[in-house]
């Protein structure tokens, strides 16, 4: 027969539990309470009280932050479980002094951090540099797109939104209409449907009024008209690997030594081709206040995948002396070693490659014997020179093989288009070329290396997969907290060790 230890629930027991001894030095929780209490300037949130007569006694904000700081880089985005590990978890009663601060006393500090994020994360970035974490050398740019508290159901153009009034409207209409002649049929007071029902339409048909009332349409970069979010107006509908998300583009700019984070800030945009201003524009700030002269990044290598390949990030670069490398998107294509990747993109249609030139009558011979004949000496499209080549309609509306052959001018003949040049300021191309040397080829290998595994450890470790606040400013509180978080870590494994 088998045996087992006996139990009895009925019996007390007492942990000495001393809360310095659960602040063990070298570790994240020693880190986040030494610094937050020897060298973040807390003064900054003295100014938000006038308890000092009368009043309850506020929370002292370091509680509060060291909790939050402990919170997230444990993956608790929540102010509620932040809460709960206050009341549970010997670390976070540590840090709190066994106090308990609610939920929305949790909430509302985050939320209203918009003045002292910054000189903050400045604080962090300054003890990196005296614990020598900074290299100073090279820096990587990138950026993940995460959602937010905003709902994708209210995301929709100014006309679209004034659509779905109309049609709320006239369903509530209808429900009433229906309810009337149910009411003369039944006088049993048995409705289909409810009064909730229809008052849940009429009260979205009045918030969309209200809501058009206020704003007007949110255009995009090129001027056109973008949709609106009726919850948080700031985000955008986005694009990602798993699918389309309602939310904010995050970016960090990361230094190569020890993957410190030099500054971040989120955007409401999917796109990165307009984000290197502002992001040098916010580094320099950041560098400055920690001490640096204005020129920090002058001369400095700054890498960024290829989404960020654009006009005006390359300029800002040369405008700044950075020593920029961002590839275009055919980065990939030229480099040989990718010739045999897996799932690399198969040529479906003809290319000038399938077009012979006929050198005596400077004219294209197409893949069905047609010839193209020289219709402009010289255009211009995106900072490349062409010659133009274009085929003869009745050949091409019969061709078998039009479907495949190159894009025309709409339902007309194939216009052939022949690079015979750059424009003399093609920043593409000096961009081309810095990066296909071997100095380029091998500096830019390094970005991954560099950048990557910050946003790794943000969303994987810490388990940032979306943001639960709403409006630029209070999301970009969240993620700046997120980077000290990554930062403190970095402080704690090689700084004070
Ligand atoms: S579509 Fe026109 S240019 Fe293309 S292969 Fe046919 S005839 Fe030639």
């Amino acid at each position: 027969m088998a045996k087992y230890k006996p139990y009895n629930y009925a019996q007390d027991m007492f942990i000495p539990v001393s809360l310095k001894d659960q602040l063990m030095p070298g570790s994240l929780e020693y880190a986040i309470h030494t610094l937050v209490d020897e060298r973040m300037d807390m003064s900054l949130f003295d100014e938000k009280f006038s308890n000092d007569d009368t009043g309850r006694k506020a929370y002292d904000p370091r509680i509060l932050l060291k909790v939050v700081l402990m919170g997230y880089s444990r993956g608790l985005t929540s102010s509620r479980k932040i809460e709960q590990a206050c009341h549970e978890n010997v670390v976070f009663m540590a840090l709190s002094c066994c106090q308990h601060p609610d939920h929305s006393t949790i909430s509302t500090f985050v939320s209203s951090m918009k003045d002292e994020i910054l000189p903050l994360f400045g604080d962090v970035l300054l003890i990196c540099e005296e614990l020598k974490l900074l290299g100073g050398t090279h820096f990587a740019l990138d950026g993940c797109k995460l959602s937010c508290n905003a709902s994708p159901r209210w995301s929709r153009t100014i006309s679209e939104l004034r659509q779905k009034r109309i049609k709320l409207e006239e369903r509530v209409k209808d429900l009433l209409k229906e309810q009337e002649d149910e009411d003369h049929k039944d006088s049993s007071g048995n409705r289909s449907y409810s009064e909730k029902q229809i008052d849940k339409l009429k009260k979205q048909a009045d918030r969309i009024e209200t809501w058009l009332n206020n704003n007007g349409e949110r255009l995009g970069v090129r001027g056109k008209e973008i949709k609106s979010n009726m919850t948080d107006n700031e985000s955008s509908k986005m694009v990602t690997s798993n699918g389309t998300i309602q939310g904010y583009n995050s970016q960090a700019l990361v230094d190569s030594k020890h993957q410190i984070i030099v500054h971040a800030d989120v955007f409401g945009t999917g796109q990165d081709t307009d984000i290197i201003p502002p992001i040098v524009d916010g580094a320099k700030e950041n560098m400055e206040k920690t001490g640096f002269s204005e020129d920090y990044f002058k001369g400095k290598i700054l890498t960024a995948d290829t989404g960020y390949h654009s006009r005006m990030n390359i300029q800002k670069c040369i405008d700044e002396g950075i020593d920029a490398y961002i590839p275009d998107k055919n980065f990939r294509k030229r480099d040989p070693r990718f010739n045999s990747r897996k799932g690399r993109s198969v040529r479906t249609h003809y290319g000038l490659k399938d077009f012979q030139y006929d050198e005596e009558n400077d004219k294209y011979i197409c893949p069905q014997g047609k010839r193209l004949r020289l219709n402009v000496k010289k255009c211009k499209a995106t900072g490349n020179i062409y010659k133009r080549y274009v085929a003869e309609s009745n050949d091409c509306s019969q061709c078998p093989v039009k479907h495949k052959c190159i894009y025309g001018n709409g339902c007309g003949p194939k216009l052939l288009m022949v690079p015979i040049g750059f424009e003399g300021n093609n920043l593409t191309k000096l961009m081309i070329e810095k990066i296909e040397s071997d100095k380029g080829r091998k500096i830019y290998s390094q970005r991954m290396a560099i950048v990557e595994p910050v946003f790794a450890n943000i969303r994987t470790h810490k388990h940032l997969d979306r943001f639960t606040l709403r409006g630029k400013g209070k999301v970009n509180i969240q993620w700046l907290l997120f980077c000290m978080v990554h930062n403190i870590g970095k402080i704690a494994t090689y700084g004070y060790a």
